[in-house]
C-alpha cells in the first residue's frame, strides 16, 4: 500500500492513525459484533460514542455550557439558510462581510429571508484582503454579523476576530482546529466535516444557547436549531458513521497536544511553502501577506502554459489534488491538520525542482 500525499480542498486528506483505527474496528466496533454503521443511533455504545465525540471537541476548542454543540447534516452550504432561518428575528436584518466565494454564496442565500447588508467587501481588490474593522458599516439594528474566517478558494484568512456588539456567526468550515481560538467571542460557528473534522456527511454548529428558539413558527423542524439542541443532534437518524469518524479526529488531535501544538506544526507548514514561492520568481501568491491562509495556499506560475505539465508530474510524484479551484485556475495546496509537514516538504523539494527545470 502506498498513500499519496493529498493536497485536496475537500473532502480532504484524513490521519493517517483515523484511518487505520477505522480499518481496526470495522467489522467488530467494541466487541459488539457490528459496525458502527450498523447499530442503531439509540443504542447505548453510538450514544456514548456521540457524547464522547462531543466532550472531545468541546475540550479541544475549550467550549462552554454556554454553547450547544450540534452535528447537523447538510454541509456547511445548509447553514447559509439556517443561520438566517433561525437568528434573523424581529429584526430582519444582519450584515455580512463579503471576503470571497463562500461568504458570497452566504449572502445570496440569506437573501431569501430578510435584509442583508453587505457592511464590507474586498470585491474591489479580488478579494485579496479582509476589510479593516474600522472600515465596517454595521447596521445598528442587525441581527447578527457573519464573516468567513478562511476563505478556502481564495486561500485569504482573517487575522483578526471581529470585535462586535451583535453576535459574531463565523463560518469555519476550512479553518476550525487549524489554531487555538477564543470561542465566546463567538454567538455561532459552523463548519462543514470535510476539511479539518472528518469525513463529508456531518456540520458541526457550535451556538450561544441563548441563540435557541429565535426560529418563527414556519421554520420546519430539521432546520431550526433548537430541535437538535433538545434530542442531542439525534431528532433523527444522524449520520452514524461520520460522527464516530470525526470522533476519531478528535481523539487523535488531543493525542497530538490539542490545537495548541496544531497551531504551531500549522504555522510552520504555512511558513515554509508561502517562504518558498516568495523566495522564486516563478511561483507567486496574490494574498496580503498577514492575511494568507495556513490552511489554503493558491499559487500560480509564471506560465500558465505549464498547468498542465506542473499538475501532470506532481501527479506521477505522489502529490495529489494541487490543482485549483475551478473558478480561479492555477494551483492551491491544502494543508490542513491532517497533511503531515513531510508533505509540504515533498512539494516545495518538486516546485523547485520544476522551476529549475522550466523556469
Ligand atoms: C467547503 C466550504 C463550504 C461548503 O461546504 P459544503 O459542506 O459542501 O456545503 C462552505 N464554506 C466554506 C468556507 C467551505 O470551505
Amino acid at each position: 500500500m502506498s498513500r499519496a500525499y493529498n493536497f485536496c480542498a475537500g473532502p480532504a486528506a484524513l490521519p493517517e492513525a483515523v484511518l487505520q483505527r477505522a480499518r481496526e474496528e470495522m467489522l467488530d466496533y467494541r466487541g459488539t459484533g457490528m459496525s458502527v454503521m450498523e447499530m442503531s443511533h439509540r443504542d447505548d455504545v453510538i450514544v456514548a460514542m456521540a457524547e464522547q465525540a462531543e466532550k472531545d471537541l468541546r475540550d479541544l476548542m475549550g467550549i462552554s455550557d454556554d454553547y450547544a454543540v450540534l452535528f447537523l447534516q447538510g454541509g456547511a452550504s445548509a447553514q447559509f439558510a439556517m443561520v438566517p432561518m433561525n437568528l434573523l428575528g424581529d429584526a430582519g436584518r444582519a450584515d455580512y462581510i463579503n471576503t470571497g466565494q463562500w461568504s458570497s454564496k452566504a449572502i445570496k442565500e440569506a437573501r431569501r429571508f430578510g435584509e442583508i447588508n453587505v457592511a464590507a467587501s474586498s470585491e474591489d481588490r479580488n478579494f485579496t484582503y479582509a476589510p479593516a474593522q474600522s472600515d465596517w458599516r454595521l447596521s445598528d439594528d442587525a441581527a447578527y454579523v457573519h464573516y468567513c474566517p478562511n476563505e478556502t478558494i481564495g486561500g485569504l484568512e482573517f487575522d483578526f476576530v471581529p470585535e462586535v456588539d451583535k453576535p459574531l456567526v463565523a463560518d469555519m468550515s476550512s479553518t476550525i482546529l487549524s489554531r487555538p481560538l477564543d470561542v465566546s467571542r463567538f454567538g455561532l460557528i459552523y463548519a462543514g466535516a470535510q476539511k479539518n473534522i472528518g469525513p463529508a456527511g456531518i456540520t458541526v454548529v457550535i451556538v450561544r444557547k441563548d441563540l435557541l428558539g429565535r426560529a418563527g413558527a414556519s421554520v420546519p423542524a430539521m432546520m431550526n436549531y433548537q430541535t437538535h439542541a433538545e434530542n442531542g443532534s439525534m431528532y433523527n437518524t444522524p449520520p452514524t458513521f461520520a460522527w464516530y469518524l470525526a470522533g476519531l479526529v478528535f481523539q487523535w488531535l488531543k493525542e497530538q497536544g490539542g490545537v495548541d501544538a496544531m497551531g504551531e506544526i500549522n504555522r510552520r507548514k504555512a511558513d515554509k511553502l508561502y517562504g518558498f514561492i516568495d523566495a522564486s520568481g516563478f511561483y507567486s501568491n496574490p494574498v496580503a501577506p498577514t492575511q494568507r491562509s495556513w490552511m489554503n495556499v493558491p499559487f500560480i506560475l509564471s506560465d500558465s502554459a505549464l498547468d498542465k505539465a506542473f499538475l501532470a508530474e506532481a501527479d506521477a510524484a505522489g502529490l495529489r489534488n494541487l490543482k485549483g479551484h475551478r473558478s480561479v485556475g492555477g494551483m492551491r495546496a491544502s494543508i490542513y491538520n491532517a497533511v503531515p509537514e513531510t508533505a509540504v516538504d515533498a512539494l516545495i523539494d518538486f516546485m523547485a525542482d520544476f522551476e529549475k527545470r522550466n523556469g
